[in-house]
């Protein structure tokens, strides 16, 4: 039976490996998540084979209660809140950890020097994962200020917590039997980390930190793994861990940001930071953006977080398409951090079909863009912010952004002249060649499909 187990982890982390190399192709990407999810069955099912399972009983209530939560978040959660949910299922990983960690110390608190460090390696990272993913939770859905919050002396606060877990976890270690109300001092400890890591991190800079959360919820499992010595936990946990930190450094990348800063400058934290951009905007009606349109060659779109709240990617594609049919070149420019999640805009327009040989990055559109007529920034605030490329005093100063200005005219469709999540005003608004389209995203797209329609 053993070997038919540890043959069934091999095999379930081959499928892991494989379904996450899929995931780096949207051809792909849909059987690469089915592959892994079928590679999570064969090690869940080899896992309940084990004879140290005694007791089935909690496990199917657990499994039932699991599933149910699971079916009702994927199904009733709006799409709009996915990144909030992510955010939770990171810390979902934390806290299981923490409680296998804690569960074994509870049990055999005389464990070798080996499962006790694995013991509080899964409490440390998993209660740090924990509440650092509920404070990054309760920022993108905006229940605390999404600014980074500081107070005076709160890296010293940090360090001071960070040497006191690893100076309490070098007296456990010495003397595990008979340190329980230790234990659960590092437990709170870790806790208390997490909360301070994260509320000094926010506004643009949130993408890094779900990267980064994402990364530990995996080295927790690993270390989680070490503790029940499961292999397959051990893989997954690795797996999760590392590709949570190339996510880290591709997100850093797109801000143009080292990962220190990002964690210990609180960049943002004082004031909106940045010029105080006014001046008169040029409003369009959909009637005069769909005579510009139509004698567009080229048209870039430019998905931000709006089109997610608006829905509009459907229609987003039906507006290519007919600009397709009219001659018009188009292409779908998409910002590494547009959006509230990685991958935001990918998983939006693949849902809409939109052909992924139509995406292009940043760096390939931007050297071509004052060729292009036409820019569509279809509720995208940030990634599209110029200041970023020249003020300063902007919070967004360095981060790369998708140069739409730089195109003979830019059509901006958004509700309002407020500013994005990192608070920031955006000058692209009052440029000679931006018209503003204003309104929900989804109804202008449609105002403007119905125009092509009618002509
Ligand atoms: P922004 O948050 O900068 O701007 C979105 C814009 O959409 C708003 O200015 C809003 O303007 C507009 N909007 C909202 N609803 C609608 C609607 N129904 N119709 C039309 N427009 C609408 O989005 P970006 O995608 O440009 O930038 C993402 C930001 O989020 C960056 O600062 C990034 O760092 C951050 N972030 C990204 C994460 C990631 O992993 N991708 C994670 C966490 C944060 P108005 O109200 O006027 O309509």
């Amino acid at each position: 039976m053993e070997s038919i187990i540890n043959f069934s982890y091999i095999a379930a982390s081959v499928l892991f490996i494989f379904g996450l190399k899929m995931l780096s192709s949207q051809k792909t990407a849909k059987r690469g998540n089915l592959l892994s999810a079928g590679g999570m069955l064969v090690a869940i099912v080899a896992t309940l084979l084990k004879q140290e399972v005694i007791d089935f009983q909690w496990i199917i209530i657990g499994l039932i209660v699991g599933s149910l939560i699971g079916i009702f978040a994927a199904r009733l959660v709006k799409m709009t809140s996915m990144p909030e949910l992510v955010a939770l299922f990171n810390g979902f990983g934390g806290i299981a950890s923490l409680l296998v960690g804690w569960s074994e110390y509870h049990a055999h608190p005389e464990s070798p020097l080996f499962t006790i460090i694995a013991i509080l390696l899964a409490v440390i990272i998993g209660g740090v994962t924990f509440s650092g993913s509920i404070i990054a939770y309760a920022k993108l859905a905006e229940k605390i200020g999404g600014k980074p919050t500081s107070f005076k002396g709160q890296k010293v606060l940090n360090l001071l917590l960070l040497l006191g877990l690893l100076a309490s976890g070098t007296f456990l270690g010495m003397d595990p039997a008979d340190s329980y109300p230790l234990f659960i001092g590092i437990l709170a400890a870790a806790v208390i980390l997490g909360i301070f890591a994260v509320i000094p991190i926010g506004g643009a800079d949130m993408p890094v930190v779900i990267a980064l959360l994402n990364s530990y919820s995996g080295l927790a499992a690993c270390a989680a793994g070490f503790v029940i010595l499961n292999n397959v936990l051990i893989v997954a946990g690795s797996l999760v861990g590392a590709s949570g930190l190339i996510l880290t450094n591709i997100m850093c990348k797109a801000m143009n940001r080292s990962l220190a800063n990002v964690l210990f400058a609180g960049v943002g934290a004082t004031s909106s930071g940045g010029g105080d951009y006014q001046g008169e905007a040029n409003p369009v009606s959909a009637e005069d953006a769909y005579y510009i349109l139509e004698a567009a060659n080229s048209v870039v779109f430019v998905p931000g977080y709006g089109m997610a709240v608006a829905q509009a990617q459907h229609v987003v594609r039906e507006l290519a398409e007919l600009l397709e049919s009219n001659g018009t070149e188009v292409q779908f420019a998409i910002h590494p951090v547009a959006g509230r999640m990685p991958g935001h805009m990918n998983v939006l327009l693949a849902e809409a079909n939109v052909s992924y040989e139509q995406l292009v990055i940043p760096e390939d559109v931007n050297p071509t863009m004052s060729t292009v007529d036409v820019t569509m920034v279809i509720g995208a605030n940030d990634v599209v912010n110029p200041a970023a490329r020249t003020d300063e005093s902007s919070p967004l100063y360095g981060m790369p952004i998708i140069d739409v200005d730089q195109a003979r005219t830019c059509i901006v469709l958004k509700r309002s002249l407020n500013p994005g999540f990192a608070g920031v005003d955006n000058p692209l608004f009052f440029r000679e060649k931006t018209r503003m389209l204003f309104g929900d995203a989804k109804a202008s797209i449609s105002a403007l499909v119905a125009e092509f329609k009618e002509s």
